[in-house]
């Protein structure tokens, strides 16, 4: 565990906070805040050159009071149980403020991804799986893992085909694992859907004329600057999706350093150039910054820490100069961070609901999944007949044409991207306007993710309330 710093205590912090604007016995709020079932483990693997290595992973649970619990697994040496228990607690969370009917789950395996070959790398996890499988922590019913930090699609088709392989004729198998390859039965948008919940959720802030009143902005998304840290999944995703919206990305930060340009980078530019060289540093036409942070704390309208958690504590937070802080990691501030921004009256749109979209549309996938029927199937030919006799009636009726790319948009019937990024967009809107009511009608909250905590809370409660368990 780490001696340092708790992110389960940070957590902690947080629900406690909030849980004094709810009205909840503090025997409930106590069942919410505990993580149920905590799975530690170590298990052996035989890596290239013939050695043994004992690996150290877990699974934890935090709330049972859905079914089934959902949560990513991450690969990073610095994996340990506090921290899965902190990522477990924090779905619990989210999934409940973006209405997702999963408890909250976390997996973790101590390794760095890098320094193993592919080869071990699929050992590890069909190993890992098959540990899952014999305390059943793995199931479409009981709990379902998806990528997180370090894993992708690779990986969970591993974990597919190892829990396929040990449940022959489960017909739903495929819903024991989302975030995988479409051709494993993973849903077309999931790679790019937390980059895109992070958008939306910002942009839907932005088009809050109150909210940038007080920041001194004018709304939308269009013009703002914006800085980037982390380019890995969500943190390229984010920051192409600003840059699509008209958004310039004023700088860029990775492990090894950070670039800046007033003017705008090109994210796929700077991506291709990190694949090419190893290093985001001297990408031509951009400056280096001296050192990495220095990023969080150039003159920005919106800052997006996109990679791990506890980039930004006590000490750091006063040189911050965004107005708009996007939480696109899971925990990148601490409490003490929160602290400050709310007394310069910076906004902090929290981790748990902005990056909301991931498991958003792993739900969407593991949906997909247990009715073995792909988005848009059924509906699209059928759409786009009756929108072909809407059209002609009303040409005939008005004498006029559309314009060949109007008649395109308008007969166009849904294909799974269409309805997958509508019903994400749905969602994070409606999740954003809901915490803004919250925080509206008690003045008294400090801050959005004390008012984000407040809506989980009473979302959990009343679920478990209505359960039976507390008459
Ligand atoms: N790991 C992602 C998260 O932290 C996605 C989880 C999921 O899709 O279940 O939200």
């Amino acid at each position: 565990m780490s001696n340092k710093y708790s992110f389960f205590g940070a957590v902690e912090k947080s629900f406690d906070k909030a849980a004094k604007f709810t009205k909840w016995d503090k025997g409930i709020l106590e069942q919410i805040r505990q993580c149920n079932a905590v799975y530690q483990m170590r298990f052996p693997i035989k890596r290239d050159d013939g050695s043994i290595e004992v690996i150290e992973a877990y699974r934890v649970q935090h709330s049972h009071h859905k079914a089934p619990c959902k949560g990513g697994i991450r690969f990073a040496a610095e994996v340990n149980q506090d921290e899965v228990m902190a990522l477990a607690a924090l779905m619990t969370y989210k999934c409940t403020i973006v209405n997702v009917p999963f408890g909250g789950a976390k997996g973790g395996i101590k390794i760095d991804p890098k320094k193993y070959s592919p080869f071990e790398l699929e050992k590890i996890t069909r190993r890992y799986t098959s540990e899952l499988i014999r305390k059943k922590f793995i199931g479409p019913g009981t709990d379902v893992p998806a990528p997180d930090y370090g894993t992708g699609e690779r990986e969970m088709s591993w974990i597919l085909d190892t829990y396929s392989a040990m449940h022959p004729g489960e017909i739903d198998a495929a819903g024991c694992v989302t975030g995988k390859p479409i051709s494993q039965g993973g849903v077309r948008g999931r790679r790019e859907a937390t980059g895109l919940g992070v958008f939306f959720g910002i942009r839907e802030v932005c088009n809050m004329p109150d909210i940038m009143d007080k920041l001194g902005l004018p709304t939308g998304v269009e013009g703002k600057k914006v800085i980037v840290q982390g380019l890995g999944n969500v943190g390229y995703h984010s920051a192409k999706f600003f840059q699509d919206a008209k958004a310039k990305i004023i700088a860029l930060a990775e492990y090894e350093g950070a670039i800046w340009n007033e003017n705008g980078l090109d994210v796929d530019a700077v991506f291709q150039h990190r694949k090419k060289t190893g290093s985001i540093l001297n990408f031509p036409g951009a400056n280096n910054f001296a050192k990495t942070g220095e990023a969080l704390e150039m003159e920005c309208d919106i800052l997006i820490p996109a990679a791990l958690e506890n980039v930004i504590d006590g000490k750091n937070a006063p040189n911050v100069k965004a107005k708009l802080i996007g939480e696109a990691a899971n925990g990148p501030l601490t409490p003490e961070a929160d602290e400050v921004f709310a007394k310069k009256g910076i906004i902090v749109v929290p981790d748990m609901y902005l990056n909301a979209g991931g498991v958003t549309v792993s739900y969407f996938e593991w949906l997909k999944n247990l009715s073995h029927v792909r988005y848009g199937r059924m509906e699209k030919r059928f759409t786009e007949n009756m929108n072909s006799q809407i059209l002609s009636q009303m040409e005939e009726l008005s004498n006029k044409k559309v314009t060949d790319s109007a008649r395109q948009m308008i007969l166009h019937g849904p294909d799974e991207i269409d309805l997958v990024y509508s019903g994400l967009e749905e969602t994070m809107i409606n999740a954003t306007r809901e915490i803004m009511e919250t925080w509206k009608d008690n003045p008294a909250i400090p801050d959005m993710r004390t008012a984000a905590y407040v809506v989980a809370i009473n979302k959990v409660a009343t679920a478990y309330s209505e359960l039976g368990i507390f008459p």
